[in-house]
C-alpha cells in the first residue's frame, strides 16, 4: 500500500533507493528499509519510523549494484523494525518487498514452517521469501513465477537473489508497479515520483504480469509466460502532478480510489457466502451475549457509525447507540458486560476517541476498533481491531477512509448476524453477494464524474444548503452536507426528512438548494412526500436515487443515479457523487481542497 523502489545496474543502487523512497515519502508510511547486494551478499538495514532513521543506520553498507527499497504502510503485523521490509528467506540469498496483502498467507506459512522453515516476523509479506527459497532452483524468474501462483491477493513484488546479481524480478497484482529505463541501469517503482529525476521513460505493468529486469534490458511476461511487448510511456507530469498520479488534488485521487480501496477492505473476508473475520477474539457465545453496541467516533467516522446503526440492528437484532466520542465519555454510560463498543476512527489518534475508548473500558466494555493505522493508540488500546485497507489518505477530507470503514461495519453487521443466527443463509448469501460487487459499481459512478462536474459550475454560487434523507440515507446526507461544508465552505445542513416540517422548513424559500439522497425503495414514497414540501416553497431539488431514478425525475430538478444494489447497501454507493459534488464546487471556487481551513487530518486535540 505504500512505496518501492529498485534498482539494477552500475554501483549506484543505495544512492537511487533512499532517494527514490524520500519521493514517496509524501504517501506517508510507518517503517521503512534497504536491501543491497554487493560482492554476491545481500545486506539489509530496516527501520522502524521516519527515513531519517533509516539514513542514520546506513553507515558501513556497500552502495551496491542491485537493491529494493520499501516505506511500509502495516496491514498485517506492528510498525517494528522486524516487520519492515525488505523480508528475506531463511539462507538470507532472497529479498523482498511487498505492497498489499496476501490473502491466504496463514496456510502457506503453516505449510511452510511444517517444511522446516523460520519466520522472524508477523507480516504476511514474510511467506514469499520462504516460497522461493522452496521453489528456487537456480532460475530466479522461474522460482517467482511459481510463487505467484501460490499466493492469492494483492501484490507489487520485487525480488533480489544473492545467487544471480545483476538482475530484479518483479510481479504486479492488483498494486502498481513500473519499470523505469535507464542506460546500463534500470529502475523499479511502485509509484512515477520515484523515477522522475532519473528517467521519464517507464513500462507499465499490467495484473499478472511479471518484469525481468537487468542493466541492459527488460523482459516482461504474461500470466501464461508468454513475452508481452509493451509500450514505452514517457511521463508528461512534473513533481507535485505525479504525486497525485496526474490528478489535481489527492482528495480526487483518494476518491477515485475508492472502488480498489474497498476490494482490499474485503479481501479474505468474505468467502463461500460467510464472513470470516479471524482476527476477531470474540466466540460465538460472546457474540450471542452482546445486548448493546456503542458505535463511538467524530466526524465522518460518526457518519459512518450511524451506517452501522441501521446496519446491525437490521441484520443481527442488537440495540446499537452511536454517539460522538467527544459527548460519549462525559455522559453517566450504562456498561456492562453485554456492552460492546465499536470505535471508529480513520487515523487511530483522534484524541476524542481515544479517549471515549478507555472510558468504556474503564466501564468494562469490549472494544472493537476499526481504523486504518495499524499499531496506531486507537488499535493498540482496543480489544480487537478490524482493519480497513484503504491505503493511507492524505486529504483532510475523508473520502477512501470512510467508504472502507461502511465496508467493515457491513462485514461485522453481517458477521454478528451469522453467528446469532439472525439472518437467513440465503440472505446472507445476497448481501454478500452484493457487497462484493460494490467496487464495480462505485466505478459506475466515478465514469459518470463528467456529470457531477459540470453541474458543479452552478452550486459554487450556492450559500445555504440542506441535505435529506430517512433511515440510511440520513446517514449518507450528514457525510454529504460535511463534505460540501468542509471544503467548499457553503453552509449546508442535514436533517432526518420528517423533520423539515418541525422548524427547518421556515428557511426554505425560492432557489434553496435541496440534496435529496432516496435509494431506500420502502421510504421512496415518504421521500417524495418530503421532497414535495420543499418544492412547495421554491426549492431547487437534486435527488441521489437508485432504481427510482426515472420516478424520481418527476418530482426533482435533477437526478443523480446510483447503481441498483442491496437497500443496506446504497451508503457506499450513494455518497461517491456528494464526494465528487464537493470536490468539484470547491475547485469552481477555488478552495485549497487537499487542505481546507482551520482543519487538521489527524485530530489530536480534545
Ligand atoms: N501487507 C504487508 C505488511 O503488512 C505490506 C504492507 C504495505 O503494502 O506496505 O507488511
Amino acid at each position: 500500500m505504500c512505496g518501492i523502489v529498485g534498482y539494477v545496474g552500475k554501483d549506484a543502487a543505495l544512492d537511487y533507493l533512499v532517494d527514490g523512497l524520500a519521493r514517496l515519502e509524501y504517501r506517508g508510511y510507518d517503517s521503512a528499509g534497504v536491501a543491497v547486494l554487493q560482492n554476491g551478499k545481500i545486506n539489509i538495514r530496516k527501520k522502524k519510523g521516519r527515513l531519517e532513521t533509516l539514513e542514520a543506520s546506513l553507515n558501513g553498507l556497500p552502495r551496491g549494484i542491485t537493491g529494493v527499497g520499501h516505506t511500509r504502510w502495516a496491514t498485517h503485523g506492528k510498525p517494528s523494525d522486524r516487520n519492515a521490509h525488505p523480508h528475506t528467506d531463511c539462507s538470507g540469498r532472497f529479498a523482498v518487498v511487498h505492497n498489499g496483502i496476501i490473502e491466504n498467507y496463514l496456510s502457506l506459512k503453516e505449510w511452510l514452517q511444517s517444511e522446516g522453515h523460520t519466520f522472524r516476523s508477523e507480516t504476511d509479506t514474510e511467506v514469499i521469501p520462504h516460497l522461493i527459497e522452496h521453489y528456487y532452483q537456480g532460475d530466479l524468474e522461474e522460482a517467482v513465477r511459481q510463487v505467484r501462483d501460490k499466493l492469492e491477493g494483492s501484490y507489487a513484488l520485487v525480488v533480489i537473489s544473492a545467487e544471480e546479481p545483476g538482475k530484479l524480478v518483479t510481479v504486479r497484482q492488483e498494486s502498481p508497479l513500473v519499470v523505469g529505463l535507464g542506460q546500463g541501469e534500470n529502475y523499479v517503482a511502485s509509484d512515477i515520483p520515484a523515477l522522475l529525476p532519473y528517467t521519464r521513460q517507464v513500462l507499465i505493468l499490467d495484473d499478472g504480469e511479471m518484469a525481468s529486469v537487468s542493466p541492459g534490458g527488460v523482459r516482461i511476461s504474461d500470466r501464461a509466460g508468454r513475452e508481452v511487448k509493451k509500450e514505452v510511456f514517457e511521463v508528461p507530469w512534473d513533481a507535485v502532478m505525479a504525486e497525485k498520479q496526474g490528478y489535481e488534488h489527492f482528495m480526487l485521487k483518494e476518491i477515485h480510489e475508492q472502488p480498489k480501496a474497498i476490494r482490499e477492505t474485503m479481501r479474505g473476508r468474505v468467502r463461500d457466502a460467510e464472513v470470516v473475520l479471524d482476527e476477531l477474539g470474540l466466540d460465538t457465545g460472546q457474540l450471542a451475549n452482546i445486548r448493546r453496541i456503542y458505535a463511538v467516533a467524530c466526524g465522518t467516522a460518526y457518519h459512518a457509525g450511524l451506517v452501522g446503526k441501521y446496519l446491525i440492528e437490521k441484520m443481527a437484532r442488537v440495540p446499537v447507540e452511536a454517539d460522538l466520542a467527544s459527548e460519549f465519555r462525559y455522559r453517566d454510560l450504562l456498561v456492562d458486560e453485554g456492552t460492546l463498543m465499536l470505535v471508529i476512527s480513520q487515523s487511530g489518534e483522534t484524541a476524542d476517541t481515544l479517549a471515549a475508548l478507555r472510558e468504556g473500558k474503564k466501564r468494562g466494555a469490549r472494544v472493537v476498533a476499526i481504523t486504518n493505522v495499524v499499531g496506531s493508540s486507537v488499535a493498540r488500546e482496543a480489544d480487537d481491531v478490524i482493519y480497513t485497507w484503504a491505503g493511507p489518505e492524505i486529504a483532510v477530507a475523508s473520502t477512501k477512509a470512510y467508504t472502507t470503514q461502511l465496508v467493515c461495519l457491513a462485514l461485522f453487521a453481517a458477521y454478528l448476524a451469522q453467528a446469532r443466527g439472525t439472518v437467513g443463509k440465503e440472505d446472507l448469501g445476497d448481501f454478500l453477494e452484493e457487497l462484493t460487487r460494490l467496487p464495480e459499481k462505485a466505478q459506475e459512478i466515478l465514469d459518470r464524474e463528467e456529470a457531477i462536474k459540470r453541474f458543479a459550475k452552478k452550486c459554487a454560487r450556492w450559500e445555504d444548503t440542506f441535505f435529506i434523507g430517512r433511515g440510511l440515507d440520513y446517514a449518507v446526507a450528514l457525510e454529504g452536507q460535511l463534505k460540501l461544508k468542509e471544503i467548499s465552505y457553503i453552509h449546508a445542513e442535514a436533517y432526518a426528512a420528517g423533520e423539515l416540517k418541525h422548524g427547518t422548513l421556515a428557511l426554505i424559500v425560492e432557489g434553496v438548494p435541496v440534496v435529496a439522497v432516496a435509494t431506500q425503495p420502502g421510504l421512496f414514497e415518504k421521500m417524495v412526500s418530503n421532497i414535495t414540501e420543499v418544492k412547495a416553497r421554491g426549492a431547487e431539488v437534486i435527488a441521489v436515487t437508485g432504481e427510482n431514478g426515472p420516478e424520481m425525475g418527476k418530482y426533482v430538478d435533477h437526478v443523480i443515479p446510483i447503481p441498483q444494489t442491496h437497500p443496506m447497501l446504497t451508503a457506499p454507493l450513494a455518497v461517491i457523487p456528494l464526494q465528487l459534488l464537493a470536490y468539484h464546487t470547491a475547485v469552481e471556487r477555488g478552495c485549497d481542497v487537499d487542505k481546507p481551513r482551520n482543519l487538521a487530518k489527524s485530530v489530536t486535540v480534545e
